[in-house]
Order: C-alpha cells, then structure tokens, then sequence
C-alpha cells in the first residue's frame, strides 16, 4: 500500500468516526507519526497533502527536519520522551513538543525557546493508566507543571496528551481517553492529543482533536 493510499484510508476512519460522534472531521487534526520511515516517506505524505508529523527522537527529528526544510507548511510534533540535555535541538521554528511531563523540563524548554527567539507549543503528557514504567505525569503533578508552563513566557499550553496501556481491545483505552478529557475539560485546555492506529476510532468518540497514526498510513516500521 502507497502512503497516499495509507493516508486515504486513515482520513476515511477519522471522517466516519467523526460522522458517528457528531463531530467536525476539521477538529482532529492528523499527525502522521514518521519515526524511524525514511524522509522519502515523508516526502511523499507531504505530496498527498500531509503537513503535520510525528517523531519520537531528537535526532531524528531534528535531522528529518532539515532533510525536508524545503517542504512548505511543515510541522513537527515531538511525541517520544524528551531528555532535558536533548531540548535544544527542538528550539526551532515549526516544532511542537507533546510530551511535557516535567517543572524541570518545562523550564528548560522555555529557556531554549528565549534563546532561539520563540514561543513554542507545548501539551502535557498524563500518565492516566497509572503504568509505573510510562512516561507522562501523574494526574497529581499536572497542576503543578502546567502553573511552571503558564509562567513561562516561552511557552503556550495546548492541552494534554496521553499513551494508553496497551491491549488487544481499542475499547479498553476509552476510560483512559475519557479520563484525559476530563483533565483538560477541567482546566480549560482545548486539545487532547490521543489515539493511534489501533484506537483513533476510540479515541475521536471520547474527544481527541489530534490522533497520532503511523503504521496505518507508513506501514510497518523498518
Ligand atoms: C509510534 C507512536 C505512535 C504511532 O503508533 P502506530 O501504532 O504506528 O500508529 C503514536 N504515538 C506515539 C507516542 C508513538 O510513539
């Protein structure tokens, strides 16, 4: 299967699950998780329309990023977990970065985009399947960590994303994903980045405005 053809197919899914949730398909917006595809990959979602992608390493990012600088309209989502010493490298223009699940890395983030001159969007990432080998904060800390991001001049809060444990049954992450959505609902935060290519379906019904989708669209990763 093409990647055109991948795309098709994961934006008939968001379509219909939107159709049966009584949503506007416009309020989900797809991240086309490209980690560890070559940027040809990208290239060629790009061609198909694609403009928002998905990576789980710094350096890959960072790298894809400049291979595919001259992609108009790209945007970078950094949706793997983020090691202090490595935020420099996603200081730039046309990064988002997904996975804030620290005061210390918010901090860090924020000095970073002073110094390349940005204001860089950020969400949350939630443990709410209380995994204790997961990234993401615990639903305790958030508070604590979204005060760090809404004093930091550098950085704008989104909304929160969240990885569900994973099982055989995308009915299974729906508490998770309700859960996440009712952590954002009370605080006034308008997106929720949740849902893959098992469970967007799951994830739109409880609310996601973004679903991160790679071996649907990509095919297996290499
Ligand atoms: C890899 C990854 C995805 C995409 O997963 P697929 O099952 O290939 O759709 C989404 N979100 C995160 C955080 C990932 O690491």
């Amino acid at each position: 299967m093409s990647v055109r053809d991948g795309l098709a197919r994961v934006r008939e899914r968001i379509v219909a699950a939107c159709a049966r949730a009584g949503r506007d398909p416009a309020d989900v917006t797809l991240v086309a998780v490209s980690k560890r595809h070559p940027v040809e990959r990208v290239r060629e979602a790009w061609e198909a329309g694609q403009r928002v992608f998905g990576e789980n390493y710094v350096q890959e990012l960072a790298s894809k990023a400049d291979a595919a600088a001259d992609l108009e309209g790209v945007e970078w989502r950094f949706i793997g977990h983020l090691q202090r010493n490595k935020a420099k490298l996603l200081a730039r223009p046309g990064v988002v970065v997904e996975t804030v699940d620290s005061e210390r890395l918010a901090a860090e983030l924020d000095k970073r985009a002073r110094a390349a001159g940005l204001v860089m969007p950020v969400l949350v990432q939630v443990n709410v399947g209380g995994e204790a080998q997961k990234s993401g904060c615990e639903p305790a800390e958030l508070d604590a960590i979204l005060a760090a991001i809404r004093g930091a001049a550098h950085l704008d809060v989104r909304g929160l994303m969240t990885i569900p444990p994973a099982t055989d049954d995308p009915d299974d992450a729906r508490p998770h994903f309700a859960a996440l959505r009712r952590l954002a609902e009370d605080r006034g935060l308008k997106e929720l980045s949740m849902g893959m290519s098992a469970d967007l379906e799951a994830a739109v019904a409880e609310g996601a405005t973004i679903v991160r989708v790679g071996t649907a669209i990509f095919g297996a990763r290499p």
